[in-house]
């Protein structure tokens, strides 16, 4: 891939070296100038790009209609939406997880039901999924963390013996598998986000997989102002509808993004190999350090988190992050507990009620890994991370 830094002219030990961020988009010189021409095209917003990268996405996803949007966010809420879930309803989804998963059940006049993570894959745990189900659930957010699919056999067989609508958040995921189905060919509706910090982008955007053509309508409809044109003058308007609509400068480029995808996907699982050899290797077995599950099938490795072991430690996951960044090195949290959050404990959550989640969201740690990295930048975060935790361990 030509996303590689260029060879530096003077040996690497006389070169200060570049911060090394944990994560980065990466965009061609092909894409970029596609973009200037549809800059020049003067069709600026929601035409052809856009309806091709509906179309591209669909071929992805097993031929299902897909529709873009200006953010994963909405396609999330107007999924909801299509649903008809609303007060009085419950949708049951993860506290750890980014937080518009749940404000976009607050948005529709729901109520987030949180179930704890399983620590191991630090999705949603399925075991405790039936326990939560009352006769108000109307709907289940699975996301797949740093792009590890939820289990989607259980997942599915426990929707449909409770009558659930499935809304996949798989902001994360796009790329990631099922049992060698890809996720958003199959299953009930399926988000996407292509944010810059996902490995496609369209700068911020997202799409939403959809059942049928019925349902495709309906999220063209919230999409932009409820407005449904036919004919040359026809304008008919039956629903609220927001302004989601993707530009087509957006749109290029997801379209020059997509093209990259399996490669940037292969850098992304080699690169989370090498993390396992280096975190693996003798003298760091004593770290303590909770690993992600060592998956090389399904997951898109959208990110490498280790959970810190607090317990273990002197000092906490911020002083960590800063001695990271004084190395040049750069580290991020996905996520804080959600239901510790200020608006969350208002409606009624608190410390305690998911410990496996509230031990993640204060332990858990994103480390660098995107496509333009090295074999060598994974060396220094693992060296640096390790004198880290080596200087800092309790007595
Ligand atoms: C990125 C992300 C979203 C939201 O996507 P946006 O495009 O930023 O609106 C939702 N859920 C998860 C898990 C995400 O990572």
């Amino acid at each position: 891939m030509s996303a590689t830094r260029p060879e530096p002219v003077a040996p690497a030990s006389a070169q200060p070296r570049p911060f090394l961020p944990f994560t980065r988009p990466f965009v061609d010189e092909a894409t970029i100038a596609g973009v200037a021409d549809v800059l020049r095209s003067g069709q600026l917003t929601t035409g052809p790009q856009a309806r091709a990268l509906e179309a591209k996405l669909s071929e992805h996803c097993g031929g299902r209609p897909v529709r873009v949007f200006n953010s994963g966010t909405c396609t999330m809420e107007i999924a909801l939406r299509i649903a008809g879930v609303g007060p009085g309803h419950e949708v049951i989804t993860t506290p750890l997880t980014w937080v518009a998963t749940s404000n976009v059940v607050l948005e529709v006049g729901a109520r987030p039901v949180f179930v704890d993570i399983d620590p191991v894959t630090r999705n949603i745990d399925l075991n405790r999924l039936e326990a939560a189900i009352t006769p108000a659930t109307r709907a289940i957010i699975p996301v797949d963390l740093a792009g590890l699919p939820v289990d989607r056999d259980r997942l599915y067989a426990i929707a449909r013996r409770h009558n659930l609508r499935v809304v996949e958040d798989a902001a994360q995921s796009y790329g990631s598998l099922w049992q060698g189905k890809k996720i958003g060919a199959f299953g009930d509706f399926v988000s996407f986000s292509f944010h810059p910090n996902k490995n496609v982008t369209t700068i911020e955007g997202g799409a939403l997989v959809l059942n049928d053509e019925r349902e495709a309508k309906l999220a063209e409809q919230y999409r932009l102002q409820g407005v449904v044109r036919t004919g040359f003058d026809g304008m008919e308007v039956e629903l609220v509808g927001g302004k989601f609509n993707l530009t087509d400068v957006a749109a290029r480029v997801g379209l020059g993004q997509l093209a990259h995808l399996d490669e940037f996907n292969a850098k992304r699982r080699e690169l989370a190999r090498h993390y396992f050899e280096l975190f693996g290797r003798p003298e760091n077995q004593d770290l303590g350090l909770r690993l992600p599950v060592p998956d090389f099938t399904q997951s898109n490795w959208h990110m490498f988190q280790v959970i810190l072991p607090e317990e273990r430690l002197t000092i906490r996951r911020a002083e960590v992050m800063a001695q990271l960044h004084a190395a040049g090195i750069g580290s991020g949290v996905h996520y804080p507990a959600i239901h510790l959050f200020a608006l969350y404990r208002r409606l009624g959550w608190k410390p305690g009620d998911f410990p496996q989640a509230e031990y993640a969201g204060r332990n858990i740690l994103t480390i660098p890994l995107f496509p333009a990295m090295t074999r060598a930048d994974a060396e220094r975060v693992v060296t640096a991370l390790a004198a880290i935790l080596r200087r800092h361990r309790k007595a």
